[in-house]
């Protein structure tokens, strides 16, 4: 089958919510990815976050080979061992806490609402602020925690009880909150808002109105999370704590796994029959993730995107002094968004010509997100090609 061959199954079967690049990849390996015909790409924006650690990393195969060997799936009423030890890992990675397992990050968001509404009703508290340009996921919860009208238009009636403040405008988010106010839950660096990152005041007095309210913070590391900052956990940067944390993406090197991690402070209120997933946490998606924290760990991982984004950045500036449409570099290890002057996706398509995948959010930010593992070799390379394709647009 070649990719036309694809594309026709692709208007006669599927619902259309996508809309597909002309590629196909069948093959990956670390940052590489190859198509239905053989041309290799460099994928520095590997699954959306997803594939933190590369394409098919060979400890993760193996793990996931092992277990669906043993047992792929056993219902949560019973014991899950491989369950209890990832919670163990995630726990004593990041604070005190317990955790509920799920199979997305919409829905690890969807059971942080949940858990603010369940934990704030019996007080009077109901009402969630967010922030504009933030993205929670497409569920109906985590879909209007979402502070983007793009995201929301036609599926009215939304859920009630949600407000957005500015991102990284304390006087903006002071204004919103009242007696009223569960939780606030925010990302610590907004992905797909343009990479922006929080900054240290702010997020810090973010943390202070919390504590003084007795208000939630919910901290969305469904992007952020895993080392990709530069830190196992981007709060680290910050120099506190959420009250709630998201994970998804990164966390199963690929299956498909989220979780909600609830600080031992907080009076867990999903007791027994208030919250439940069929898949959540199953054998196969945990061994896969004990194995991913294992190479995040042994192999310092978040270490070495702290690294390799520095060299990145080091090699950006330089095509930002050379190309004036490039307006702004914002990056936090290797989490990088390079603002344009103009829209940036015929950026993206000609540099998928030349064998390089990034992506475009917000019409004019080129997101680069490479795997962890990346090399400085594959950085040079990207950055031949991101030349190339900066230079041809000048001179088109
Ligand atoms: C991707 C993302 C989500 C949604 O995750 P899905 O797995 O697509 O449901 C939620 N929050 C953030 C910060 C994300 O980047």
């Amino acid at each position: 089958m070649n990719t036309s061959d694809i594309k026709k199954l692709y208007d006669q079967y599927l619902l259309g919510n996508y809309a597909p690049a002309d590629l196909c990849l069948v093959k990956g390996k670390g940052s590489w990815v190859w198509d239905v015909h053989g041309k290799r790409y460099l994928d520095f924006f590997p699954g959306w976050a997803v594939s933190g650690l590369g394409h098919c990393h060979p400890k993760v195969v193996d793990a996931i080979r092992d277990q669906a060997r043993k047992i792929i799936h056993i219902p949560n009423n019973f014991l899950n061992l491989k369950q209890a030890k990832l919670a163990e890992v995630i726990s004593e990675a990041s604070f005190p806490s317990k955790l509920f397992f799920c199979n997305s990050g919409a829905e690890a968001v969807e059971a942080a609402i949940k858990f603010a509404r369940k934990w704030g009703n019996p007080q009077g508290k109901h009402e969630i602020i967010t922030m504009k340009r933030s993205f929670h996921g497409r569920t109906y919860g985590a879909m209007t925690a979402t502070g983007q009208k793009k995201f929301h238009d036609g599926f009215e009636p939304l859920p009630k009880g949600f407000k957005y403040a500015e991102f990284n405008d304390y006087a903006s988010l002071e204004k919103l909150v009242s007696a009223k106010t569960a939780a606030i839950m925010l990302e610590p660096v907004q992905g797909e808002g343009g990479v922006r990152i929080a900054g240290k005041p702010y997020l810090k007095k973010i943390r202070q109105l919390c504590n003084k309210k007795k208000i939630l913070l919910i901290l969305d590391e469904v992007q952020t999370g895993m080392g990709r900052t530069g830190k196992m956990f981007a709060y680290e940067h910050y120099g506190i704590l959420p009250d709630l944390m998201t994970l998804a993406k990164s966390l199963g090197g690929g299956v498909p796994i989220g979780a909600l991690v609830v600080h031992n402070k907080i009076k867990n209120v999903l007791v027994p029959g208030t919250h439940a997933s069929t898949f959540g946490g199953n054998p196969l998606v945990c061994a896969a993730a004990l194995a991913v924290f294992k190479v995040i760990r042994k192999e310092k991982m978040a270490k070495r995107a702290a690294e390799m984004g520095e060299y990145f950045v080091a090699g950006l500036e330089k095509l930002k002094e050379s190309y004036p449409v490039i307006r702004e570099l914002r990056a936090l290890g290797l989490m990088i968004g390079l603002e344009l002057d103009c829209e940036g996706a015929v950026y993206v398509s000609k540099a998928r010509e030349k064998g390089l995948l990034i992506n475009c959010t917000q019409g004019n930010v080129l997101r680069i997100i490479p795997a962890m593992t990346t090399t400085k070799k594959e950085i040079d390379f990207s950055l031949g090609i991101l030349n190339q394709v900066f230079a041809g647009e000048k001179n088109a």
